[in-house]
This record gives C-alpha cells, structure tokens and sequence, in this order.
C-alpha cells in the first residue's frame, strides 16, 4: 500500500534509535526486521532488567516494551524509566496482550506514550511508532531552541562569558554563600587600559578581537567554583569563592601580566594592550553581614586607584575603607599608554 507507511522513518536527517524489549524473539526478529528496512538503528533486549541501563547509556528516541515478561514487567521498567531524569522523556510504547481497559490506563498513567495490543498489526505497530517519533523529534527540536535561548539570555555572544544579568544573580548566591559558610571570598574587577585607543587606531573589529582573547584567557585559568562574567564594555570581574586577598591580588597579578604579555594579530600587526584591575576580599568573620554591591563598589574603587594611579597594575582595597583614604597600590607598574 502506498502512503506513508512505507516511507523512511528519521529525526530530522538522522536514524532514529529504537530499543524493542520482548522475551519472545520471534517477536524481537520480526521487528528488528520491519524497523530496520525503514531506516531504523535497532537494538533489542530479552528482558526488562537491563533496559534503564541501556537507554541511560545509548539514549533512544523511543523504547518498545512489552508488558508481560518473565524478569521485570514493563510496567515496571515504564515507571523506572520515567523516574529517571536521564531517560524520563523518551517515549514509550508498551505491547500488551491484556487488551482489557485497566490495563491500558495503568500504562498510559505510568507515563507510556502509546500502547499496541498483542497480537499486533505490523503496519499499525510502525504508524503508532511513526507517531512517537514525530512527538519525539519535536520534543528535542523544542528542547534544543529552550538551550539556545538560555544560552542567549546568559552568556555574552562576544566573549561566551556568563553576561551581567547571570553575574548578577550569582554574586547573589555567592554572598549568600559566604555568609552562611563563613569563608571569604574575593573579587577581581578589570579594566582595559586605554580601550578607545584600540578601537580608534584599530577599529572595532581588532578591539572584538583583543576582548575575545582577553574572556579566552580568564576563562582558561577560572577555577570551576569560580566566575567570571563580561561585566560592561570592555570591563571583567571575577569571583574567587574561597580566596584570600594575597590569592587574589597574585592572581590579577598575573592577568595583568599575561595580558600584557599577549599579542594579537592583525592585519596591521601585533596590537598589544594592558588591564588594570581592583581586588576587594570580603571575610564575613571580620565585616559581618556585608551585601555585594558592597563589594564590588570596593573593587570598582580599587579599579578607578589604579586607572588614576598609572594604569597597567593591581590594587587592593579593604572593605569599610573611607573613600579619599589611599589604597595599597601592588604593583608599581610603568604606565604605557598604547
Ligand atoms: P581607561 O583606561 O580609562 O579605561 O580608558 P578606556 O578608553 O578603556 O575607557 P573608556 O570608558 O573611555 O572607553 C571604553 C571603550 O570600550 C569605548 C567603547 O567603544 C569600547 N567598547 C565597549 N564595548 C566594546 C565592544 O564590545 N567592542 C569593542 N570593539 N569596543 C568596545
Ligand atoms: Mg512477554
Ligand atoms: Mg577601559
């Protein structure tokens, strides 16, 4: 018969994944057999023990199980497979002998997709299957657009760095954190030095260019428990959860250092520039309860000591410090306006 029974199954330019579990393997042959010749990667299991290990580990787009067998009923291995976050959206259709209607709700209620009766219509098993596979490849095309828009919504398309929204509800958290665990935690914010200068001289494109190798190399040297986010225009800032202000100060150090160091290539040749950067530590056992524009706003003043001290340097500034008093200046760097 023509129409779409015949026509190749596929999830959008793939085979789809199929795993048929029956204990009869007249049953598993067949349609192995029939699935395959439309265009299916089949796997097949004799029993119901081994099959949330299997859809852990291959991720089928679809799982044909039969209700009674010896070792595990597919009842059973239904509500397992939903239970588990990993495998909870793969569709299942359940083969079942027991036509009668509590049977079939038990199933549908357990989380299954769809259900065939036993024994089965071939073509109307491969339409029922057809059917969960077209539910399934929109289910992953809708799960695949929520990632990019998270990921749009998050992350700064320039750098892939988390973006000022993100940043601003973890430093939340982070704070929170630190309060209740009691253990310090550092910020580093950066700047770079004479930025507009690069674009003037440059253009914009290199200016992308420099701010792309700069996110690169924070994003390297990060820690896991650390974050750094693009926090404005060609500005940084890096959180360092359990960082003592001498950790944190060396290790804008040597940001500062390797940045300087860096080169990147344009057509004009190598464009070089520098950060400045302010650290501000804050430890709840010395400041108490201390919210975190408290300090950033530290950091942010460090940041603006080192602008005005020279650029191209570090400084620290302790929390609760007045502003006008002076702060630590850490490295005497040159100042070298590129
Ligand atoms: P300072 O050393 O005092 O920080 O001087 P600056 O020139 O770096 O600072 P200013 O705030 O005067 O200028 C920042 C420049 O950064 C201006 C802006 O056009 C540029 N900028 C901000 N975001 C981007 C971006 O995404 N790409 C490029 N190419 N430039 C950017
Ligand atoms: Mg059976
Ligand atoms: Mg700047």
């Amino acid at each position: 018969m023509a129409g779409t029974g015949s026509a190749k199954l596929d999830m959008g330019g793939r085979p789809p994944r199929l795993l048929i579990v029956d204990d009869e393997p007249g049953i598993l042959d067949l349609l192995r057999r029939r699935l395959e010749a439309l265009g299916c990667e089949v796997a097949v299991l004799p029993g119901g023990s081994g099959v949330v290990g299997h859809a852990r580990e291959h991720a089928p787009d679809l799982v044909l199980l039969d209700v009674m067998m010896p070792d595990v009923d597919g009842f059973t291995v239904c509500q397992q497979l939903k239970a588990d976050a990993q495998t909870r959206d793969i569709p299942v259709v359940l083969m079942t002998a027991r036509t009668e209607v509590a049977s079939r709700v038990r199933g549908l209620e357990l989380g299954a997709h769809d259900y065939v009766g036993k024994p089965f219509e071939t073509a109307e098993l491969i339409a029922r299957v057809r059917a969960a596979l077209r539910v399934k490849h929109l289910q992953d095309q809708l799960k695949q657009a929520n990632a990019r828009l998270e990921r749009l919504a998050t992350s700064d398309p320039l750098t892939d760095l988390p973006n000022r929204r993100t940043f601003d509800d973890q430093i939340f958290l982070e704070m929170e954190r630190a309060r209740r665990s009691g253990q310090v935690v550092s910020v580093i914010m950066l700047d770079l030095d004479r930025f507009k200068h690069i674009n003037d001289v440059h253009g914009h494109q290199v200016g992308d260019d420099v701010l792309r190798q700069v996110g690169r190399l924070l994003a390297q040297r990060r820690r896991v428990t650390d974050l750094v986010a693009r926090y404005g225009g060609e500005e940084f800032v890096w959180v360092l959860p359990g960082a003592k202000a001498q950790d944190a100060v060396e290790l804008a150090e040597w940001v500062r250092r390797a940045i300087a160091e860096m080169a990147v290539e344009t057509p004009q040749g190598r464009v070089r520039c520098t950060i400045s950067a302010g650290v501000a530590t804050y430890d709840p056992a010395e400041h108490g309860p201390v919210g975190a524009t408290t300090v950033l706003e530290t950091a942010d003043m460090a940041l603006r000591d080192a602008k005005a001290t020279g650029r191209n340097r570090v400084v620290f500034r302790e929390i609760g410090l007045e502003p006008g008093e002076p702060a630590a200046a850490e490295d005497a760097a040159l100042d070298r306006p590129w």
